[in-house]
């Protein structure tokens, strides 16, 4: 298991915007998304292509920045590094933080946090399944699903899992959609993409967000994403931390 970075700040995006949360990073994931066109150079001076945390996906050119995590303690360890207050929320971001759903260090260091009394959000593309009844932990925990769509150019079969989303809304404690989306691409039939997801869970709430790795795109993408949540009625989020840092990483 690897963990890329942790950082102490407010929860940017989503139900729980602005609330103060440790998040832990973890590395690797399920899926490359390309389509996203994001680049970052590695030290081998490779432009690897993906999405705005291509460093935390990309084994291969970035792993050398990842830590190896050989126990649940040493997750635990790292929120003795900031000054918090009592039972801070938790999230548990990526890459892909699911592709260690099964893993028993990640499940110890989930009993953990809930005994502690922290709530758990996850970060998750939701195409991986959890086992809910094996590791009842999940039940406690909160789940961001950021369902892929086309532009991501993933296939589909493989970014829209129903059993998985299902599964996830049904077991856990909150479940809600959220999608990051651009100008453009509200008026290229985005409309029916999000409905093909949110069918196979209809109770979830739905938060639309706007695209952009730099406060300007994020911008420009702003008023167009409010209408489109006017008309459909999906609840819009801001991404705070590129609203206020203008960046995406450790923050
Ligand atoms: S699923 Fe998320 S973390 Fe993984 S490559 Fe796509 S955008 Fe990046």
């Amino acid at each position: 298991m690897y963990l890329v970075e942790h950082f102490y700040s407010i929860q940017g995006e989503g139900r729980y915007t602005g609330t103060p949360s440790v998040f832990f990073r973890f590395g690797g994931c399920n899926m490359k998304c390309e389509g996203f066109g994001c680049k970052e150079k590695a030290s081998d001076g490779a432009e690897v292509l993906g999405c705005d945390t291509v460093y935390a996906v990309n084994k291969e050119h970035f792993s050398y920045t990842w830590a190896q995590i050989q126990s649940h303690k040493e997750l635990l360890q790292v929120l003795e590094l900031y000054e918090l207050p009592e039972a801070v929320d938790i999230v548990l971001t990526g890459g892909e933080p699911l592709i260690y759903a099964h893993d028993e260090i990640f499940v110890l260091f989930l009993q953990k946090l809930r005994e502690r009394g922290h709530k758990i959000t996850f970060e998750t593309n939701g195409s991986l399944g959890v086992d809910f009844e094996k590791y009842p932990v999940y039940k406690e925990c909160i789940f961001a699903l950021s369902v892929k769509l086309s532009n991501s150019q993933e296939p589909f079969t493989k970014r829209v899992r129903g059993d998985v989303l299902h599964t996830i809304a049904y077991n856990a404690k909150e479940a809600f959609f959220k999608f990051s989306i651009d100008a453009a691409s509200i008026d290229l039939g985005l409309e029916e993409e999000i409905s093909t997801v949110i069918m196979h869970a209809p109770a979830t709430q739905v938060y639309c967000m706007p695209l952009g790795g730099s406060k300007e795109e994020l911008q420009s993408n702003t008023e167009p994403l409010i209408e489109f949540c006017k008309a459909k009625g999906y609840i819009f989020s801001d991404r705070l931390h590129i609203r206020v840092w203008d960046q995406n990483k450790g923050v």
